[in-house]
């Protein structure tokens, strides 16, 4: 990174990082000429890696018949493709997709869609949403208020909305107390939630959004067997919608499409983004119950809510061709497979490291979670900034993973998440564990340990 002479505003204004001026796979080149191996695909973005001949062709072969057509006027061939293709067989009864332009999009699209569904079925006291801790849905102001990230709101917090609530996330590592099992920890937590649905007046709550996996906040945090039946059912108790946002965690990052086929529940509105279109064009979709779209449609007729870039046909287009190569190449499977094997390696190199306190996550989004004592879960002192080391060590060693920290609602941590693409073989795992360790050991030398 050099000192910032850069006209383009970079997320530090301090520092401007390396141009990226190519891609192979899973390597990512840098101008200097470096193959850096990409660990986390972005966010969990790259899931078939950079450069992949079948999506280059399919964005040419569209960008060559249209570009671009406003959806006020248009609908386009790549658009109801796609829209068939992700809700064509109506999985979990999710039988409608909004097309938008990335997650925050995607999750503004849901919530707006909730209040609406309650307006027009004649309950517009429904208004509350309640979410969790530690969660991550967005950086726009709707998608902030969601997430229960303390600091990242705090700056703009006048400006957020007081509709929405945030309860204990399912993190059993931090949230589990010993003397609980993971069953007793899931009661709590569903008797918190329905505290939470009493104290605001059941039938004022419009519904509870959550990560299935949460992602970059906490560190691929899966919940415990049987979390997300028991707040499905207190959702349909109490008539309120479940919202699922897989931007991070779904289109097949865990190895299944959805993560919440492993949880036993559908969601009635679920956010997607990042692996939908791997990153080779910005796209997000709002999937979304037929009940819920009959209400709206047989009442204003219109859903509220709109981008300039809606269904944009080449981030169709790109999309879709994702979703078939990893339809036609089986790569959920290869997810499964590499994910056992990722989890295998990191239980081996870091199982007992002093430094580790907890590897977690499915299939190819795993992390592991670093503390100064292991025995008490102590974190490290956040000034270390102790993932911005690991950041800038594996990136010197030619890994690109995907570390944070810091101090989110009160608690400090540590971590690192991984998110390789799908189209890795079994010794590219190898070497991120490997480089991995290298960062994390010259990391923890930098800071006396
Ligand atoms: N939801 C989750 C779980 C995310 O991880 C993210 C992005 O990291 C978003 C929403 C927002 O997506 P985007 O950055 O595409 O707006």
């Amino acid at each position: 990174m050099g000192a910032s002479k850069s006209r383009l505003l970079h997320r530090s204004l301090r520092e401007t990082p390396p141009k990226a001026i190519g891609g192979d796979g899973v390597w990512l080149i840098a101008e200097d000429g470096r193959r850096i191996l990409d660990a986390s695909g972005g966010a969990a973005v790259s899931c078939l890696g950079h450069q992949h001949p079948r999506v280059l062709e399919a964005i040419t072969r569209q960008a060559s018949k249209l570009a671009y057509a406003h959806t006020g006027f248009f609908s386009s061939e790549p658009a109801e493709a796609l829209a068939e293709a992700l809700v064509g067989d109506e999985p979990g009864g999710l039988a409608h997709a909004y097309l938008v332009s990335g997650g925050s999009e995607a999750i503004e699209a849901s919530i707006k869609l909730a209040r609406q569904y309650f307006v027009e079925s004649g309950q517009p006291q429904r208004q509350r949403f309640i979410a969790r801790r530690q969660s991550y849905h967005g950086n726009t102001l709707g998608a902030l208020a969601a997430g229960g990230n303390a600091w990242r709101r705090e700056p703009y917090a006048p400006l957020l909305s007081a509709a929405f609530s945030h309860v204990t996330p399912a993190f059993a590592y931090h949230e589990k107390r010993d003397s609980e099992s993971e069953r007793d920890f899931v009661t709590r937590l569903a008797a918190e939630l329905e505290a939470e649905f009493q104290r605001l007046g059941p039938d004022t709550v419009a519904a509870f959004i959550a990560e299935p996996v949460v992602g970059a906040t906490a560190g691929c945090v899966p919940a415990p067997e049987g979390y997300f039946r028991a707040v499905r059912e207190i959702c349909d108790r109490y008539g309120a919608l479940l919202i699922l946002d897989e931007v991070m965690c779904g289109m097949g990052r865990t190895g299944t499409r959805h993560a919440w086929e492993q949880e036993g529940i559908a969601p009635d509105i679920q956010a997607i983004a990042k692996g939908l279109g791997g990153g080779y064009q910005p796209i997000g979709a709002m999937l979304a119950g037929g009940r819920i779209i009959d209400t709206v449609r047989s009442g204003s007729g219109a859903f509220q809510h709109g981008h300039t870039y809606l269904a944009h046909p080449l981030a169709c287009a790109a999309a879709l061709e994702v979703q078939r190569v990893i339809d036609d190449e089986h790569l959920l499977d290869r997810v499964k497979d590499l994910g056992r094997q990722l989890e295998r390696r990191l239980t081996e190199r870091f199982g007992n490291h002093r430094h580790v306190g907890d590897i977690r996550g499915r299939g190819l989004f795993q992390a592991i979670e670093l503390v100064a004592d292991r025995t008490t879960r102590a974190p490290f002192d956040p000034a270390l900034k102790l993932h911005q080391r690991i950041k800038a060590a594996a990136f010197e060693g030619g890994l690109a993973c995907y570390p944070a920290g810091g101090t989110v609602d009160g608690r400090s941590g540590d971590h690192v998440l991984l998110a390789p693409p799908y189209i890795a073989t079994s010794g590219d795992v190898d070497t991120i564990v490997e480089r991995l360790g290298h960062a994390i050991d010259s990391a923890l030398k930098s800071v006396g340990h």
